[in-house]
């Protein structure tokens, strides 16, 4: 998470192909799941998905379906195999780690045995506080082993010096997913609040205590004061209000009254001179926040959080209680998955940044099978190709100045490029994995993984490393190494098919790598230098210009309604709006740059223009329970699907032109108001 907040600005798409045009190519559409009822220039969104939603029912066990998550289900049963073929036939050292860690998952009849033992280290400590210092200590030591407290730590690269490492502090600490659920008088997050508290009284009384009443009313109260110092999200967004560099010979001004020097200390953290702090207000007022709360009420915020984090990985009656609150009252999701798949997420990691315990290792050997070698040198040609249209079109921005453009197109190429695979693997030969010790090797991999990071100050910036695993349905751009990266997985169909037409392949994957290198030139993304710097390289009247444009962008997503009601948060989802926009704007200029010389086709009754732009829909086809979709409106810098397909094209002279789109049409926009950014 804290990864993900410092470094890995922007995410959710990815990757295409070389020159792909077979011999007789087929659309790459499936117009089985269209709507012709609906008109494109009416709705792009459901002219493409329009059947396929009324026809598809989101599986019991997740909160949202569609291209994404078809693919992350097919990755998954893949990983499942290469698993169990390892419990079958450990041929090494990885294997048997992979093996027993999912043997540990699997054994239930173990872990009812076990019952709370495996954490009653932890519990016993936490009885026997009786003074902040031994609070702070012990949230540092529980950070060493993944476990969650109102201060979060991690180490990345400095925003202001891409060459070295450097610790961070961040405000943490909350079970509901955003501060909003404890502060708003909103229905559904008074129904969140209510569900927490039947959980934490529900954890306590598993536990054998008496006192879970207080303990939900304390817990509740103490998150809902943390709740109340915390920043929003879109806050967090702001790289430069994130960046406060402090001497550590100012720990007691940093966060007064709190014992900071301790938590560091326990956290492992060797002699450092200096750290960011990167919600300063927040560590102004914690201490005034956890004096008040009083001794109680943080034994019983650690012990809850503790069981919280253990939940599902105790007994059957724990798993349960967790699933109802975690999933079933915050995202709507009716049904639990089957164990199996919840191992394989455990070892494997289950989304953007989640390594699981043995992620990395499990990605190199799904590349080996579902990777051909030659898959890389073609993607990194579409690349290419996509570096090319963006010069051209940096080259002819309207509303930018010689001296900033310049600029832009050093760090255009300075980008460098991740396909497939780390070329560089993790070494895992000194984690501990035993086939009986679900609990241990959890706390053990997290302190491998904190160990890892703490072992880095330093050390020079590790370029190789890589942010996300192969098997990982996704892509993303960073922006202090100024990389795109774009996973094994994610390079199939919907976003790219060998097979297919080039147009929806441009739609698909190219319009994917136009996004991610967009976001080097985002809101956020565009305060870096192509060193991976936080500089400002922009004159202030380029500046201002661009925030014009970026300001019409968010009006236009801030006009867009994802529950009656709930609106999108345009400032939170600017960036990756930006990147959206950008990036189907680049790959439509790649795509024609592309067709010079060769005479268009059309297939499936479409021209190739509207099947670039069908593609791009085509790849947003999913739908959202409501909770889930209330949930991400708060916490997702994504827009949610139908608007990612609808909101950049109404931009796109392209689009006009090629459905003929005119005044009247729900999509139309006057030329005047067409939003051209990059
Ligand atoms: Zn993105």
């Amino acid at each position: 998470m804290s990864r993900l907040l410092s470094s890995l600005l922007g995410c959710l798409l990815c990757l295409l192909s070389g020159p792909l045009f077979g011999d007789e190519p087929h659309s790459g559409l499936d117009p089985d799941g269209f709507d012709k009822t609906v008109r494109p220039q009416d709705d792009l969104f459901l002219h493409v998905n329009g059947r396929w939603l009324l026809s598809t029912d989101i599986p019991a066990d997740k909160s949202n379906y569609g291209s994404f998550t078809r693919l992350d289900d097919e990755a998954r049963e893949n990983i499942r195999a290469i698993i169990e073929e390892a419990v079958k036939n450990p041929t090494d050292d990885i294997s048997r780690k992979v093996g027993d860690f999912y043997k540990s998952y699997l054994d239930e009849a173990r872990i009812s045995s076990l019952g709370l033992s495996p954490i009653q280290k932890q519990l016993d400590a936490i009885d026997q506080f009786n003074s902040p210092e031994q609070i702070a200590r012990y949230f540092g030591a529980g950070g060493v082993q993944g476990l969650p407290g109102p201060i979060g730590f991690y180490v990345s690269v400095d925003d202001r010096n891409s060459s070295r490492y450097l610790c961070h502090i961040i405000q943490s600490g909350l079970t509901l997913p955003d501060r909003d659920y404890y502060l708003t008088q909103r229905e559904d997050h008074a129904a969140a609040r209510k569900a927490l508290q039947a959980y934490i009284a529900r954890l306590y009384e598993l536990a054998g205590r008496s006192d879970g009443a207080a303990a939900a009313e304390a817990v509740i109260r103490l998150e809902t004061a943390l709740a109340g110092i915390q920043w929003s999200r879109t806050e967090l967004r702001d790289a430069e209000k994130r960046y406060n560099l402090r001497p550590t010979t100012q720990l007691d001004q940093i966060a007064p009254g709190i014992p900071l020097k301790p938590f560091l200390e326990a956290s492992g953290v060797p002699d450092i001179t200096e750290l960011n702090v990167v919600t300063p207000s927040y560590f102004e007022n914690l201490g005034a926040v956890a004096a008040s709360a009083g001794l109680e009420a943080w034994r019983h915020y650690a012990r809850f959080h503790l069981l919280d984090a253990a939940a599902e990985y105790l007994p059957k009656e724990w798993v349960d209680a967790h699933f109802e609150l975690h999933e079933k009252a915050i995202s709507g999701v009716p049904a639990q998955k089957p164990r199996w798949k919840k191992a394989v997420d455990a070892t494997s990691g289950a989304g953007a940044g989640d390594f699981g315990v043995l992620g990395e290792p499990l990605g190199q050997l799904y590349v080996r099978k579902h990777f051909p070698a030659e898959s890389r040198k073609r993607k990194q040609e579409l690349v290419g190709n996509m570096m090319k249209a963006y010069e051209i079109s940096i080259r002819q921005l309207p509303w930018m100045t010689a001296a900033t453009r310049e600029q832009a197109l050093v760090k255009l190429g300075k980008i460098t490029t991740k396909i497939g695979y780390p070329d560089v693997w993790r070494d895992f030969s000194k984690l501990e994995i035993r086939s009986d010790d679900l609990i241990g090797n959890l706390l053990r991999s997290r302190t491998f993984e904190h160990q890892r990071q703490i072992d880095r100050l330093n050390q020079p910036v590790d370029r190789s490393e890589w942010g996300m695993t192969p098997q990982t349905v996704n892509a993303y751009y960073n922006p202090s190494l100024n990389e795109i990266v774009f996973p094994a997985a994610i390079l199939q169909p919907p976003f790219f098919d060998a097979t297919a037409d080039d147009a929806v392949n441009y739609g698909g994957i190219g319009a994917v790598i136009g996004h991610e290198i967009s976001h080097g030139f985002d809101d956020e993304g565009s305060k870096y230098d192509g060193d991976g710097n936080l500089r400002n390289w922009w004159t202030d009247d380029d500046r201002k210009a661009f925030e014009a444009l970026t300001s019409k962008l968010v009006a236009q997503y801030e006009s867009y309604e994802a529950l009656p009601g709930r609106k999108l948060n345009g400032r939170l989802t600017l960036g990756e709006n930006i990147a959206d926009l950008s990036g189907m704007a680049i790959a439509y200029k790649a795509y024609m740059l592309s067709l010079e010389g060769r005479p268009s086709k059309t297939l499936d009754g479409y021209t190739p223009s509207q099947r670039y732009f069908l593609g791009w829909s085509q790849i947003w086809r999913r739908k959202y329970r409501d909770d889930e979709m209330a949930r991400r409106l708060l916490i997702d810098p994504h827009s949610p699907s139908a608007f990612r397909a609808n909101g950049p094209v109404t931009n796109l002279n392209a689009f006009y032109e090629a459905f003929d789109v005119k005044p009247g049409d729900k999509l139309y926009k006057a030329p005047a108001d067409r939003i051209q950014i990059w």
